[in-house]
Formats: structure tokens, sequence, C-alpha cells
């Protein structure tokens, strides 16, 4: 079973020529098959941390370790984690101008698999996938995200979430900025990979109500660059009705 471990994560970044210090000892364990929320302010540093365990070049990583299934995360590339089993979903989807959906996902699927999905399937496949997302079957030959309202951005995160169905999935936000219809169509998608038991979900938001589509197993409030407490569902509840005013006072509510 797959377990990604994360141990005393420490993160910082170069802004305005000076080196921050964004993440102050992350511990987290994820297994495969379990779902965690992690909640917290803006400014938290939780995109940070999806970054972190990304491997964006921007975040050095001053000290800690991170694992999957006892490999060291760190040590690899980007592509790397990505064939290892490390899925984000970004809070920010990029663009990219000249590369189509459905190169893209091809070029994805199969440098994850190993080996070019079988045509036929596969066609049938990505179709059934962007139907059960609402998704035009017309943005197939679109550019990556190019001109996709939000919605559409994020949809177009879990189609990929779906298609690569990795080992462990971090979520960034992926509830932000969706109505209603959006956020149950997304939630959706992420409970279909859930229910085959084989991802763990890192779910990170700032808002509890996508958690009334997606029940996580354990909430965790991020504060600050830390965890600061964890436990089950009812934390969120605990968070809807108290806000984050008792965690927040060193976070930076301006971003
Ligand atoms: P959250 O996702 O919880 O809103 P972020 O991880 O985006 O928080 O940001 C945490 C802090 O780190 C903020 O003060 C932000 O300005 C800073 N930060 C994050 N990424 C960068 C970056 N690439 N360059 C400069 N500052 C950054
Ligand atoms: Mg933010
Ligand atoms: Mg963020």
């Amino acid at each position: 079973m797959a377990t990604l471990e994360i141990r005393d994560l420490h993160v910082t970044v170069e802004a305005d020529n000076a080196t921050k210090e964004i993440l102050k000892g992350v511990d987290l364990t994820v297994k495969q098959g379990e779902t965690h929320a992690i909640m917290g302010p803006n400014g938290s540093g939780k995109s940070t941390l999806a970054y972190s365990l990304a491997g964006h070049p921007k975040y050095t990583i001053t000290g800690g370790t991170v694992t999957l299934d006892g490999e060291d995360v760190l040590e690899m590339s980007v592509d790397e984690r990505a064939r290892a089993g490390l899925f984000l979903a970004m809070q920010y989807p990029v663009e990219i101008p000249g590369v189509s959906v459905s190169n893209f996902l091809r070029t994805s699927a199969t440098a994850i698999r190993g080996e070019a999905p079988k045509l036929r399937t596969w066609v049938k496949e990505v179709k059934e996938t962007m139907e059960r997302l609402h998704m035009d079957t017309s943005f197939a030959e679109r550019n990556v995200n190019e001109g996709f309202s939000g919605g559409e951005k994020k949809r177009h995160e879990i189609l990929q979430l779906e298609l690569l169905r990795p080992k462990v999935a971090i979520l960034d936000e992926t509830d932000s900025g969706l109505d209603v219809d959006a956020l149950r169509i997304v939630s959706e998608g992420v409970n279909r990979v859930r229910e085959t038991g084989e991802v763990g979900t890192l779910l990170i938001t700032h808002y509890t109500r996508i958690l009334r589509y997606i029940k996580p197993d354990f909430v965790h409030v991020f504060s600050a660059g830390r965890i600061v407490e964890s436990g089950g569902a009812e934390l969120a509840d605990k968070l809807e009705n108290e806000g984050y005013e008792a965690y927040a006072k060193h976070d930076d509510v301006d971003t």
C-alpha cells in the first residue's frame, strides 16, 4: 500500500532579495485509500506545501524528508515524482499555448504508464470521462487551459486525475471559484477516483463547503507553515463555526 510520509519539512522562498521561511516543520502521513483535508487561511503556506511536494524549483527544501513508499521524493525530478505516482492539481492551472488537451493527456498517460495507451480504448476512456465531468468533447482539440474559465480549468485538472490514476493526489483549492453545480461535478470526479481505494488524497482547501461532497477521513488545520491541529471530519464543523481566527494570528491574510 502506497504511503506518502512528510517529516519536519522546512521550505524557504526568495522574495524581495530576502529568504523567507514558509514551511516550518510539516509532519503528515497519507496512505493509499485515505482522504486528508488540509484547511487553512490564505497565506499560511498550503500551496507552498503542494508545490514543494511536486518539485517546483522556486521552493528550497531546507530541512526534513518526504518519502513515497520509502523512496526519497526530494531527490526525484518533477517527472520522476509524477511517474512514482504523485499528482498535483494546481490552484492556478497554467495555460500551455500550442499543446492540445488531447495531446497533453495522451503524452502524460504514456509517460506515466510506461507505454502508449491503446488508441481505441483510450479515446473512449477520455470521451466518457469528459462527459462525466460535463466537459464538451471539443475541449480535446483546444490548447491546454487557454481561454478556459476558472471552472473549466478545474474540471480539466480532475480529468487528468481520473485518467492518470496516481497513488497520491494533491488537490490545491480545486474548489475555489466554483459555483455549486461545478463543485458537485468536480467532487463527484474526486469521489470516483477515491472509491477505487487506490489513491491517497490531500485535499487542500480554504473553505469547508467542499467537505459536504468529499468526506475526509482526517482534517488538519494549517497555520503559519505548520499543521497546528489534526482530527476527524468533526474538526471541519468546528472550523465552519469558529473560523481560523483562533489559529490565524500569524498568517498573511492578504495573499
Ligand atoms: P496559501 O496557499 O496557504 O494561500 P502560499 O503557499 O501561497 O499560501 O503562500 C504562503 C506565503 O509564502 C505567502 O506569504 C506568499 O506570499 C509566500 N510565497 C509563496 N510562494 C512564493 C513565491 N513563489 N515567491 C514569493 N513568495 C511566495
Ligand atoms: Mg492563497
Ligand atoms: Mg494556495
